[in-house]
This record gives C-alpha cells, sequence and structure tokens, in this order.
C-alpha cells in the first residue's frame, strides 16, 4: 500500500503528494523490462485501489508556503487580463 503526505496551500486547497510507493507499483513499473510487454502498443499501468490516496494511508499533513499550481496560474491569467485592459474596448457590441 502506497503512503502520500497531504499537502495544503496557502489557498486553502490541498493536494496529495507520494510518500512511500509500494511494492506493486514497482512491479508494475518492472514490466517495461520484460520483453513481451514492451512490445505491447500501450502497456496499461494498473494500479491497486488501495494504492490510492485514502482515510489509511495518508500520514501527515505538510504545509506549503505557496498557493496550490492551479491557483498560481489562476491569478497569472487574471493579471494577464486586468494588464491588457484595451483587450475588452470596442468589443461591447456597440454600433
Ligand atoms: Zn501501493
Ligand atoms: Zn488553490
Amino acid at each position: 500500500m502506497c503512503l502520500y503526505h497531504r499537502i495544503f496551500y496557502t489557498c486553502n486547497h490541498s493536494n496529495y503528494t507520494l510518500a512511500y510507493n509500494c511494492y506493486h507499483v514497482l512491479f508494475q513499473l518492472q514490466r517495461i523490462n520484460n520483453p513481451w510487454e514492451r512490445s505491447r502498443f500501450d502497456i496499461p499501468f494498473e494500479l491497486n485501489p488501495n494504492c490510492n490516496p485514502s482515510q489509511r494511508n495518508v500520514i501527515a499533513p505538510r504545509y506549503s508556503e505557496h498557493p496550490c499550481d492551479v491557483c498560481v496560474q489562476r491569478d497569472q491569467e487574471r493579471m494577464f487580463f486586468e494588464g491588457a485592459n484595451c483587450f475588452f474596448v470596442g468589443t461591447g457590441g456597440r454600433t
């Protein structure tokens, strides 16, 4: 069973980061060393459902000093549009 940290960002969002992966994941990755597996068009990665983050395998919270990636990108896009006021001039439907 894999173990995760839950990471809390300054924007109050949270996400999981992998702390330790178990042998099940390692065996899945090792399939790339098998010529028959490698010859297949795409090698499915069959993750055990127990390996997903859940109540049982989150070991410790972590606290980030930053907002999450989604918020960082959203703020960058907002700054881009706020810095480009003229972008909207003339698009209000007035004739
Ligand atoms: Zn696992
Ligand atoms: Zn966020």
